[in-house]
C-alpha cells in the first residue's frame, strides 16, 4: 500500500474506564479533567474518555454544562437493537446519550465474556447502524504471539467485523491495536512493536475494505500507555494516538497522556 500520510489524520487518546468510577465519581474526574487539559493540543488531539453505562448521563451533562472538550464514549454494545438480551444495552440507546465512540470486541469482552468474532461484527454493524464510531480492539494472547499467529489473528479479526462496511464507514473507523499481553501488565509493546503491530491492522482494514479508507482510518495502540511512553509509542508513522486503561482513571495521568500525545507530529 502506498505511504501513509499521517499528518491527515487527528490523534487521539482515549480512556477506558472500564468497571471503575461510580456516577459521582465519573462527575469530579470529568471536572477534573476539564481543569487540567492542555488547551493548546486541542486542534490536534482528540480526547474521548470510556465510561461505565451507569455513568454516562452525569458525564453527559457535566460535558455540556461546563464546555468540557470530551468527547463521550462507551464500552461496549449489543449487537441488536432492542429484544430480550437482559443485561445488555443497544446502541440506540448510546446514540441517544450524545455517545460518539463505542469500544467493540475489546479483549476484555472477548477473552472474559466469550464475545465470538461473529458477535464483535454485530455490534460493530449496530454502532455504525446508529451513526456512531466503532473503535474496533484487535490483538494477539501472549500465546498467539510465541507461535507467531499475531498477523493471522489480527487479519482473521479485522476481516471478520469488517464484512460488509462501506468504505465511506471505513474511514472513519478506528482500529485499536491492543496486544492482550500487554492491557493491565505493565508490559508496554515496544514502540517497533506498536508500529508494526498498528501498520498490519490497517494493512489489513485496506485489504478487507479499501487502501484510501484505511489511509484515512485512525489506528491506536493500547496496552500499559503511560505519559512516559505515550510519544514514543506514537512516533511510528501508522500510530495515531492510544487507548488508555489504568492511566486513565485519574485526571493528572490521563492529562498528562493528552500533553505527551500533543507533542507527536505537532509540525
Ligand atoms: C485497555 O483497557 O484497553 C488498556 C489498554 O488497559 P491498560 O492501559 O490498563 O493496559
Amino acid at each position: 500500500m502506498a505511504a501513509v500520510n499521517e499528518t491527515a489524520r487527528r490523534s487521539m487518546v482515549a480512556g477506558n474506564w472500564k468497571m471503575h468510577h461510580d456516577h459521582l465519581q465519573a462527575i469530579r474526574t470529568v471536572q477534573e479533567i476539564g481543569l487540567r487539559l492542555p488547551a493548546e493540543v486541542l486542534p490536534r488531539v482528540e480526547v474521548v474518555v470510556h465510561p461505565p453505562f451507569t455513568d454516562l448521563r452525569s458525564v453527559q451533562t457535566v460535558l455540556e454544562d461546563r464546555a468540557i472538550s470530551l468527547v463521550l464514549g462507551a464500552q461496549h454494545c449489543a449487537g441488536e437493537d432492542s429484544g430480550p438480551f437482559t443485561g445488555e444495552v443497544a446502541a440506540p440507546m448510546l446514540a441517544r446519550l450524545g455517545v460518539r465512540y463505542v469500544l467493540v470486541g475489546h479483549s476484555e469482552r472477548r477473552h472474559l465474556f466469550g464475545q465470538d468474532d461473529e458477535q464483535v461484527a454485530a455490534a460493530l454493524r449496530a454502532v455504525l447502524r446508529h451513526d456512531m464510531v466503532p473503535v474496533l480492539c484487535v490483538g494477539e494472547t501472549g500465546q498467539e504471539r510465541a507461535a507467531d499467529e499475531t498477523e493471522a489473528v489480527l487479519e482473521r479479526q479485522i476481516r471478520t467485523a469488517t464484512a460488509g462496511v462501506r468504505a465511506d464507514q471505513a474511514a472513519s473507523l478506528v482500529l485499536a491495536y491492543e496486544p492482550v499481553w500487554a492491557i493491565g501488565t505493565g508490559v508496554t509493546a515496544t514502540p517497533a512493536d506498536a508500529q508494526q503491530g498498528c501498520s498490519h491492522a490497517r494493512r489489513m482494514l485496506a485489504a478487507s475494505v479499501d487502501d484510501t479508507a484505511a489511509r484515512a482510518a485512525r489506528v491506536l495502540y493500547g496496552g500499559s500507555v503511560v505519559a512516559e511512553n505515550t510519544a514514543e509509542l506514537m512516533a511510528g508513522a501508522d500510530v495515531d494516538g492510544v487507548l488508555v486503561g489504568g492511566a486513565s482513571l485519574q485526571a493528572d495521568s490521563f492529562c498528562a497522556i493528552v500533553a505527551a500525545a500533543g507533542s507527536v507530529r505537532s509540525g
